[in-house]
Order: structure tokens, then C-alpha cells, then sequence
């Protein structure tokens, strides 16, 4: 009889990165495993300042950095904005059970509610009122229904009954509510963000362009997240997506706003818009909700990974799940299986990318399109390319290529705002004088690194003369190891 044989030897993660981005949500429990996390397929860690000190904050920060120079693999840090997120005040109490049909009064203030009232903390509130607006309590638990404005006070019916607890949050999808965006509080935050030195900001809330580009006049340079969570985010898709890099289908509130049953066909049609537009798209919330306290997830939770993954997204996020979950690690490994799972199916081949068209064709963007067709006609390993902002790999990412994207740059920003993209692997990588050196210690890098081996062809992007942003304009197929002469 033959002995039993060894369980296969599973590589570490890090040795073959899953093309599907990993965002997780650093926090208590996991801000002592980031190095942990990476080796599992981590990409990008999340700080989102909708709760906990600067302090920690700047912790996190650099206990996020420090692991991932000890493993010499580029991390982004997303620093999440909290926004104008609308509370209630206080009930008498500390809660209100608000029953089917009742009438309860609705007005401005942050204190503690008089029976039978519910305060919410903005101001003008009743101005933005109108009969047959919904009123959202307690993230979307309980709803109301206005039936009449009456000066500073809303009469309205409970339509979903339930129990409110303190400063639950509160959403009023049909109203025009009158705020500022960024808030106060969001300025003093991204004063901070740029000052630490993180490389995307979230944007809680955002409903318009002109918001974002605020943003950009105040943190240039940084990636800028629009999060797609408000009905009139969803009606400004376009214009956010021009204005901004990336996006984030923020289910959590966006479930809210929308019926809970539309989220899903939102999420396809937001991440098609993203692809579309050439811009990165995470999806966010609830993914492996129920891994805040169990080491397996659901069924339901594996499929809807794995659903994000073909729908086209860029990255899946973590929450709760890394930030005050029990199984922090063990989320972030979940989440590697099912992505490299789906990755290896025909069906991921099929996920929507931008067509090989040239409409907005350029020097760069016909350079990215020659460089994915020929890579697809010869079956090529890897696509390599240089770049100095990161702009040409992300014209490359999205025709998402079979073959692996390569993105070398001399800037650790841009190498670390690469991290989000879809199937790129962002290096840092000095700059040489001329075409052939570069080509000629990139592929020797590649090889020492284990990255590519000798023999191995490949296509190089890149632009002439090196050094120049936006100046893309080189396609070279090349055998690793053999010389490089270009005249
Ligand atoms: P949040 O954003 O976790 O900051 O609320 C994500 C979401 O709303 O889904
Ligand atoms: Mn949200």
C-alpha cells in the first residue's frame, strides 16, 4: 500500500497576487496583522475616519507602512472621509419604538426628542421637507413617511415600524438637503490625510462633481474615491466619474437609498460605468459580514464575492470584518481564495472591460490598445510597462488583458495608488537615461525578483524619452535575456 500522500504545499499568497484587488479596513484587531494580511493578498488597507482618534489613526499609519517595507511590496492606504453623515438626537429613554401608523414629529436639533418626536441633526430640515418624502431611521430599519410641514416641524407616519436607538444615522433619499461638501469636519480631516501622506481619500456622500474637484484643489495628488452611495450620485454617475479616479459602490448607505432588491443590478451597472470610463471601481460592505465573529463565511457571502469579481470590479473591501472582526487575517485569505477561484474560470474572461475601439485614441491610449492586442494574439505572460504616473497602466488595465500588467515607475505615489488596479502589479523602479537600459535592467530585475524568467516574451510600454509624462508611445516585444538593441 502506498503511504498517504502530503497535502498539496499551498505557496504564500504574495507569490502569485490574485488580479482581483483585496482593500481591508485596518481597525483594533487588525492593526497588529497588516504584515499577516499582505501576505495574504492585501493591496490596499483602509482608515476610515468616521471613527477613531488622529492618534490611532497616525499608528495605523505607520505600522501599515513599516510592514509593508519589510516585505518590499507597495501598499496603498485609502483614508475614508466621513462626510456629512445625518444622526438622530437623543430620545428620552435612549430609544423610541416607533409602531405602524403612528404619527410622530420630525425636526432640527442634535439634543434629547420630547415623546413622541424625532430630531435630526441639520439644520433647515423642514425647509428641505415636503409631503411624500421618506425618512429613513436607524440605517434604513424603520421609515416615515412626511404627511404635512407645519414651520419648523414635519408630521409624519411610521410606515416600517421599529425600535430607534441615540444618533442613529439617518437618510432622506427624496429631499434636497442644503450642506456643504467637503464639511468642516472633512477639510480638518483631509488637511491631516495629506499631511500622513495617504494616497486615495474616500468621499463620503459626494453627490456632485464640483465636490471632488473642491477635493482635488485641496489634496493634489492624492487618488480621489468617489463613494457611490445617495440616489443623486447615481444620477451623476458620469460627471463623478470623469472627475474623479476611482469609485466605490458603497452598499451600506446606497442600500438605504435605493430598495435593498435594486442593489445588485446598481452594483453591475455602476462598475460597467467605471470600466467604461477607464476609472477603478471597489466594491464595499457586508462582503464577509458574517466573518466579524466566524472563521467560514456563508454561502451567500462567498457567492457575492465572487459575483463583485466577474461583474468587473477592480478591488472587493473589507469592513467591519478586518477593523473590529475576530478573524481578520482568515477574511483577507477568504477573500484571496474566492477571487483566484473565479479567476481561474472562463467566465472571468468574460467579465466587461473597455472595447478595443479608438474612439479617444491617443498616442498613449493606441500604444495601451497594441501593446493588449498583441499580447492577446501571441499569448503573451506579461505586459511591462513604464510609466511615470501611472496613467498608461491604467489605460492598460482596463481593456483587462489575460496576461499580467507590469507598471514600473520612479514615484512611490503613483506606485502605491497602482496597487488598486485591477491584474497590475506596481513596482518601483528607477529611472535610466536611455530605452535600452531600462528595458535591459527591468527584465534583469524581473528575473532576479522571480517575476518573469529567461526566455520568457513579453511586451514593453513605454515612452521616449524616458522621464517625460504623458509621453507613451513605445511597443517592444522582447525575449527576457536576450539583448537589447534598439539601433
Ligand atoms: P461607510 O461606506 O462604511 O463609510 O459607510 C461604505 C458604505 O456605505 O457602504
Ligand atoms: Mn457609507
Amino acid at each position: 500500500m502506498s503511504s498517504p500522500k502530503p497535502p498539496p504545499a499551498t505557496p504564500p499568497a504574495n507569490r502569485r497576487r490574485p488580479y482581483t484587488k483585496i482593500v481591508a479596513t485596518i481597525g483594533p484587531s487588525s492593526e497588529d496583522r497588516v504584515g499577516e494580511m499582505i501576505d495574504q493578498g492585501l493591496a490596499v488597507a483602509r482608515l476610515n475616519f468616521s471613527h477613531g482618534t488622529r492618534e490611532e489613526h497616525l499608528r495605523r499609519l505607520s505600522k501599515i507602512r513599516a510592514a509593508a517595507r519589510e516585505r518590499m511590496l507597495p501598499v496603498g492606504i485609502l483614508a475614508d472621509l466621513p462626510g456629512p453623515k445625518m444622526r438622530t438626537g437623543t430620545f428620552p429613554g435612549g430609544r423610541i419604538e416607533l409602531t405602524e401608523g403612528e404619527v410622530v414629529r420630525v425636526r432640527s436639533g442634535d439634543g434629547e426628542a420630547l415623546p413622541g418626536e424625532v430630531l435630526i441633526d441639520i439644520e433647515g430640515l423642514s425647509g428641505a421637507l415636503a409631503a411624500g418624502h421618506r425618512i429613513f431611521l436607524a440605517d434604513g430599519q424603520v421609515m416615515l413617511r412626511v404627511r404635512e410641514v407645519f414651520g419648523e416641524m414635519a408630521q409624519c407616519r411610521v410606515v416600517r415600524p421599529g425600535i430607534v436607538g441615540d444618533r442613529k444615522g439617518v437618510h432622506l433619499p427624496d429631499s434636497e438637503v442644503d450642506y456643504e461638501l467637503p464639511t468642516a469636519q472633512d477639510r480638518e480631516w483631509i488637511a491631516f490625510a495629506v499631511e500622513a501622506g495617504v494616497d486615495f481619500l474616500g468621499i463620503s456622500f459626494v453627490g456632485h462633481a464640483g465636490e471632488v474637484e473642491e477635493i482635488r484643489s485641496l489634496a493634489p495628488g492624492v487618488g480621489l474615491v468617489s463613494k457611490i452611495e445617495r440616489t443623486v450620485a447615481l444620477e451623476n454617475l458620469d460627471e463623478l466619474l470623469e472627475a474623479s479616479d476611482g469609485i466605490m459602490v458603497a452598499r451600506g448607505d446606497l442600500g438605504v437609498e435605493l430598495e435593498l432588491a435594486q442593489l445588485p443590478i446598481a452594483q453591475k451597472s455602476i462598475i460597467g460605468a467605471a470600466v467604461r470610463a477607464g476609472k477603478f471601481s471597489i466594491t464595499a460592505t457586508e462582503m464577509l459580514e458574517s466573518m466579524i465573529h466566524s472563521s467560514r463565511p456563508t454561502r451567500a457571502e462567498v457567492t457575492d464575492v465572487a459575483n463583485a469579481v466577474l461583474d468587473g470590479t477592480d478591488a472587493v473591501m473589507l469592513s467591519a470584518e478586518t477593523a473590529v472582526g475576530d478573524f481578520p487575517v482568515e477574511a483577507v485569505e477568504t477573500m484571496a481564495e474566492i477571487t483566484r477561484a473565479v479567476e481561474q474560470s472562463q467566465r472571468y474572461e468574460q467579465r466587461p472591460r473597455q472595447k478595443l475601439s479608438s474612439v479617444d485614441a491617443t498616442f498613449s491610449t493606441a500604444t495601451a490598445m497594441a501593446a493588449v492586442q498583441v499580447a492577446g494574439a501571441l499569448g503573451l505572460s506579461k505586459i511591462i510597462c513604464f510609466t511615470e504616473t501611472g496613467n498608461t497602466v491604467r489605460l492598460i488595465s482596463r481593456y483587462r488583458p489575460s496576461c499580467d500588467i507590469i507598471g514600473l515607475c520612479p514615484n512611490i505615489g503613483p506606485v502605491q495608488q497602482m496597487t488598486v488596479l485591477d491584474n497590475v502589479q506596481p513596482i518601483l523602479f528607477r529611472r535610466e537615461p536611455s530605452l535600452e537600459d531600462m528595458l535591459y535592467m527591468a527584465a534583469e530585475m524581473l528575473v532576479v525578483r522571480g517575476i518573469a524568467e529567461y526566455g520568457e516574451e513579453v511586451a514593453f510600454v513605454a515612452g521616449v524619452p524616458p522621464g517625460v509624462a504623458r509621453s507613451t508611445n513605445v511597443m517592444k516585444l522582447h525575449r527576457i535575456g536576450e539583448e537589447v538593441k534598439l539601433s
